[in-house]
């Protein structure tokens, strides 16, 4: 179990050349014109042609594409993680490092709700998130980011709950309605108060999840107003169509696609999100560990399902799981922008599909294979061992 102290981006300069196609992660312009990228201390700082970025000045290593694609790194905006790269909801280890070898290099918790023994009293709810949010920070499993610390709203907490937990470094609130707060205008008022502190919040969409979870419908979901409709597909019960697009229509939030949904009801949200002119709200993550397992590949099959069946360009199906996330989450990576961290996947059509290339790869319905990961400028794993291998990958060249 690879779970390390956050050793902070990597020193120096290096220069990745060669990349056959660079994914930008901007829905709005989702293939860049350059082959070339130039990183120091672990973030971008140019983006060019591989002659002109070498006359940089000397790299501490360079890495060639050998003419594969570069994206940002993936970002699984609905996980439940409990501590360290664990998950107690099918008892399993290495979960978030095999994720690594599905692209991703942020995940976000929508709460730690697998805890054994998860308090609900308020002190308690806090500390947990408290110390979650801390821990993850602290230890990176594989290095990949999760940003944790996410209560679940109980009956009883007041403002002062959400300002003490806001001083102390929580960001994020758990799904509204796995707790006790299930009614729209009690989720509301805690909602406010928790945007009102820079905390977002993401609501439980659709049926019970497992024994003792509930419904939240349509109505709730817009009355408690938050700021992510969470697995709009459900998790994994989902509403009906109409009332799904009812939400693209009547909500402005964002519109989260998961894995561990309903596939016909993904393309349908999808879709009504596109037909509206609102791609931009849509963001996808796996809604894992749950009863449907932990999905290593979940956020590349999402993306190869709204792109084959949904018939979402893939390039854009790409930027819905990186800069749309990206932008709506606040984070500083998802984007293939001077600045931002660089958390990158080399990807190339997976050997023996029928694809001419990888963004036609996706959209016959097939997965891509993984060459390499970065993160924050490091690599953090080569050749996936989880996706079919990837026609062309990364080779370091050294220092
Ligand atoms: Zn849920």
């Amino acid at each position: 179990m690879a779970v390390e102290q956050a050793a902070g981006p990597a020193r120096g300069r290096t220069l990745v050349r060669n990349i056959g196609l660079l994914l930008s992660g901007d829905l709005g312009a989702p293939v860049l014109e350059a082959d070339a990228l130039l990183i120091e201390d672990g973030r971008i700082a140019a983006i060019g042609r591989s002659a002109e970025l070498a006359g940089h000045g000397p790299a501490h290593s360079v890495i060639d594409a050998h003419g594969s694609a570069v994206s940002p790194g993936l970002v699984d905006s609905h996980v439940h993680p409990v501590i360290g790269d664990w998950t107690p909801r099918q008892n399993q280890i290495g979960w978030i490092e095999s994720c690594l070898n599905g692209g991703v290099t942020t995940m976000i918790s929508a709460g730690e709700v697998h805890l054994p023994g998860r308090p609900k009293d308020i002190i308690g709810l806090k500390a947990l998130a408290i110390t979650a949010q801390r821990a993850f920070l602290n230890a990176r499993p594989a290095g990949v980011k999760v940003l944790a610390g996410a209560p679940v709203l109980e009956q009883g907490m007041v403002e002062s709950d959400f300002a003490e937990l806001a001083a102390a470094g929580v960001t994020l609130l758990g799904e509204v309605g796995l707790g006790s707060v299930k009614t729209g205008y009690e989720a509301q008022r805690m909602v406010a108060w928790a945007r009102r502190h820079g905390i977002q919040s993401t609501i439980h969409t659709g049926g019970p999840s497992i024994p003792g979870s509930g419904l939240i419908d349509k109505d709730t979901v817009l009355e408690a107003d938050a700021d992510v409709i969470g697995h709009i597909n459900g998790g994994h019960t989902a509403l009906s169509e109409a009332h799904v697009c009812e939400l693209c229509e009547r909500s402005s939030r964002a519109i989260e696609i998961v894995h561990n949904g309903n596939e016909r009801v993904a393309i349908a949200a999808a879709q009504a999100a596109r037909d509206l002119g609102q791609l931009h709200r849509v963001i996808l993550g796996t809604d894992s560990p749950a009863g449907s397992g932990v999905q290593p590949l979940g956020i590349l099959r999402l993306i190869s399902l709204l792109a084959s069946l949904g018939r979402i360009p893939a390039a854009q199906a790409i930027a819905l799981a990186t800069g749309n996330t990206a932008r709506i989450r606040g984070l500083d990576a998802g984007l293939i922008e001077v600045g931002r961290a660089a958390d990158l996947v080399f990807l190339d059509r997976a050997q023996h599909t029928a694809g001419r290339d990888l963004l036609h790869s996706i959209e016959l319905g097939d997965i891509p294979g993984i060459g390499g990961v970065m993160i924050d400028g490091a690599m953090r794993c080569g050749r996936s061992r989880n996706t079919p291998p990837a026609e062309r990958v990364p080779e370091v060249l050294g220092h």
